[in-house]
């Protein structure tokens, strides 16, 4: 009985040496398997990014998919896959993957940021305004909060909520070190001018103020001080704060050239108004103002003015337009003449001028060069402030025109 307790005491050093020996293989065994499935995802991630970079994105989709199934801690990955979603336009994937990171609470709060900015972008394209607010909003101080203000600013715009844009912007400066005012001057102008729609005087008169806190002598803020002290029906102090335009921003003065007339009639000086917009003609000769005097010098003067005004233009500024207005001007004088021929002709003329004038006449986007016919304070293509040149383009050389 002892000898049999000696061998089988001899036998467990034996014992534990092959149980040792058998979990070493064991874990060997397990490092390759884990080194194999790292290899095959790593094969599985080159070759999505390979279908993705031969512009297969639906493959490469596939491929992603199921990597980001095998491991779900692989952040970048799902936040490459959601922003893949959204640029193909599916939005609703894209949330998918995006409410899946933010809801995570195991994340870091970096990533936490990102995933509810992603989402706020996502809800943004999705077209659903309220929830793309409060995920941006969710967005906390750190690399992501100038984004997410920047998209929250954005989103104010395309709402026409100009306060929450003016509160945005204000942050946004902050945030930034950087000045928003030209924004924020115009945000208060658009308050201004919905208020003068809806005749609400006090607040059109505060947010002019506001404008101009902004912006000293802001040429929008100015056009609509003129406007509200008319809606008050005192044209000679609109008369004056137009006049800042004139002396200050000439090139907009085509934007009030019509009201500043109506002021002056109302001020029984008519014939002064139309000199000082003849005398603007000198540096401003082209494109709308042009159009706007010569039509009240032919209403207040008659067509023989006209004529000498537009000869006057066209040897300082020559231009299409001045040389279409200077053809509509010939055939109103010649109307009363018995020459058939010449009127004929001279219709002719206009009609071709008008044609390539109306083809041409376009306001440029110094931003984005997006052309519009007609002049804008925030561009349609870019959604910059004041990137139109006031001043409307013809498309030919200022030299003169080539017929
Ligand atoms: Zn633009």
């Amino acid at each position: 009985m002892i000898q049999i307790s000696t061998s089988w005491l001899l036998l467990i050093p034996v014992m534990f040496g092959i149980g040792w020996l058998a979990s070493r293989w064991d874990l060997r065994l397990e490092n390759r398997l884990d080194e194999r499935e790292r290899m095959q995802q790593q094969r599985s991630t080159f070759k999505g990014l390979s279908l993705l970079l031969n512009e297969q994105p639906d493959q490469a989709i596939e491929t992603l998919v199921k990597i980001a199934q095998l491991d779900p801690e692989t952040i970048e990955l799902h936040f490459s896959l959601g922003n893949l979603f959204r640029r193909r336009g599916e939005t609703e994937r894209a949330i998918r993957v995006h409410q899946h990171l933010a809801n995570r609470d195991d994340l870091k709060s970096r990533d936490r940021d990102h995933a509810a900015y992603e989402l706020g972008r996502d809800f943004l394209r999705a077209g659903l305004l309220d929830r793309a607010e409060a995920s941006l909003n969710r967005v906390g101080v750190g690399k992501y909060a100038v984004p997410a203000k920047e998209s929250l600013l954005e989103m104010y715009q395309v709402e026409r909520d100009w306060k929450k844009a003016i509160i945005a912007a204000n942050e946004l400066e902050i945030l930034q070190g950087k000045s928003h005012h030209t924004e924020i001057a115009q945000f208060h102008c658009e308050l201004a001018q919905e208020a003068l729609r809806r005749k609400d005087l006090p607040e059109v008169e505060h947010s002019i103020q506001c404008a101009i806190q902004a912006v000293p002598n802001h040429a929008r803020a100015l056009i609509l001080q003129g406007d509200y002290l008319m809606a008050m029906e005192r044209p000679a102090q609109a008369i004056d704060a137009w006049s800042l335009i004139a002396a200050s921003h000439p090139a907009y003065m085509h934007l009030l050239a019509d009201r500043w007339m109506l002021a002056h009639a109302a001020v029984n000086k008519s014939d002064e108004g139309l000199d000082r917009l003849c005398a603007l003609l000198t540096t401003q000769a082209s494109g709308e103002l042009l159009d706007i005097v010569h039509k009240q010098v032919m209403k207040i003067r008659g067509p023989q003015a006209a004529n000498v005004m537009l000869a006057d233009v066209m040897q300082h500024s020559p231009s299409l337009s001045a040389l279409s207005k200077l053809a509509e001007t010939r055939l109103a004088l010649e109307e009363g003449s018995a020459n058939p021929e010449r009127l004929s002709e001279l219709q002719s003329i206009l009609l071709l001028l008008r044609q390539r004038t109306t083809s041409l006449a376009r306001y440029t986007c110094g931003n984005c060069g997006f052309r519009a016919r007609r002049f804008y304070w925030q561009c349609p293509g870019c959604n910059h402030w004041e990137a139109y040149s006031p001043r409307r383009s013809e498309g030919v050389a200022p030299s003169g025109p080539s017929m």
